[in-house]
């Protein structure tokens, strides 16, 4: 038995997929746990997305993420799951939202229509902003938000940018540790209350540097772009190096540059929470960004050939903050000599003391 049940009123249909779905055998792309393959409901003919897990703790904990997340306009929304098994192995089928309109950036790169603006990047922004406010909002952080999870719902105008993949996200709190609506944020210290940030703050380096990329084509550690990975690129991803370069960073306003800088920041606690990125003018008030002309849509053609080194550098590096922060929380708990967690570990239950008077 699994011990992730999908909440609420979202219950996989454990009927036969095919009772209501034809299968076709296009398929959308290919994921580290399989193909996601295009699928038509019978009976209005719409045409949906389905992506196949191995019916694990793990794939649960991902479809009750994603599911939950799914009233957002800039998430993909799953529309239903089903629980079959095929030959004895069981299987969760996750039915999606088609996306058509392709990854974020290749859109920007085959754009015809002339160059692509910083208020336009501001916009897009807005648009990622929203998609992981709402998951923050809900304690769910995302944890993997790189450029091939942005996708457009169609190729035309028109087209919605959506955040998907669930594969890494992390409910932010939970029954076992202190962040339970029951604790006393007065009385436990600071570093106690760390994990939930360390696990946001991935989300917001990762805004920083599509931000980064939106606005020049290339990303923030390959300042010497074009040639392929450094022995010190990590070195560089670790302490946070990079710059703004000339030619393509030379009109880019002040106020996009300093927000990048408070996002990209190597000290995870002091990255900007969503709602301060939010609030930033730069978001805010995207409609007033300069339309200034970006070097973006050619950089993009011009790093084509690197940008699979770009996307794997993303990856590793979201890999790694992952098991960095995660260590810091482990690290956190057994190491805090807080007199309160420290009576919670004697009495060896899951509770935190009654608050005592000052
Ligand atoms: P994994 O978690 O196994 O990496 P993803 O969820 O990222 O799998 O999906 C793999 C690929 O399938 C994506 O890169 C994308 O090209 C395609 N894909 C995923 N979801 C959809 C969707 N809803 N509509 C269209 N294509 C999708």
């Amino acid at each position: 038995m699994n011990e992730v049940n999908i909440r609420g009123s979202r219950t996989p249909k454990s009927s036969p997929i095919t009772d209501a779905y034809e299968i076709s055998d296009t398929v959308l792309g290919l994921g580290i746990n399989g193909k996601v393959v295009q699928c038509y409901d019978k009976k209005t003919r719409h045409k949906y997305a389905l992506k196949v897990l191995h019916d694990c703790t793990k794939a649960r904990r991902e479809v009750d993420l994603h599911w939950r997340a799914s009233g957002c306009k800039h998430i993909v929304n799953i529309i239903d799951v089903y629980e079959n098994t095929y030959s004895g192995n069981k299987c969760l089928l996750v039915i999606m939202e088609c996306m058509e309109g392709g990854e974020l950036f290749q859109r920007i790169q085959d754009r015809q229509d002339g160059a692509f603006t910083e208020r336009e990047a501001a916009e897009i922004m807005r648009e990622i902003c929203l998609a992981v406010k709402y998951l923050h909002n809900m304690n769910i952080a995302h944890r993997d938000l790189k450029p091939e999870n942005l996708l457009y719902t169609t190729p035309d105008p028109t087209g919605i940018l959506k955040l998907t993949d669930f594969g890494f996200a992390k409910e932010t709190f939970s029954k076992d540790t202190l962040q339970t609506p029951c604790y006393t944020p007065y009385y436990v210290a600071p570093e106690v209350l760390g994990p939930e940030k360390y696990d946001k703050s991935c989300d917001i380096w990762s805004l920083g540097v599509i931000m980064y990329i939106l606005l020049c084509g290339f990303p923030p550690f390959y300042s010497n772009h074009g040639l392929a990975i450094s022995p010190g690129m990590k070195k560089r991803i670790r302490t946070g190096q990079y710059d703004f370069p000339n030619p393509e960073w030379q009109h880019v306003s002040q106020d996009a540059k300093d927000l990048i800088r408070f996002m990209l920041c190597i000290d995870p606690t002091q990255r900007l929470t969503i709602d301060q990125v939010m609030r930033n003018k730069w978001i805010a008030q995207y409609t007033e960004v300069p339309q200034t002309p970006l070097h973006t849509g050619r950089m993009l053609r011009e790093g084509e050939d690197i940008w699979p080194e770009v996307q794997e550098e993303m990856t590793r590096s979201l890999a790694t903050m992952r098991v960095d922060y995660d260590q810091v929380h482990i690290k956190n708990l057994d190491n805090t000599n807080n007199p309160l967690l420290n009576k919670r570990r004697k009495r060896g239950t899951g509770e935190i003391a009654e608050p005592q008077p000052q």
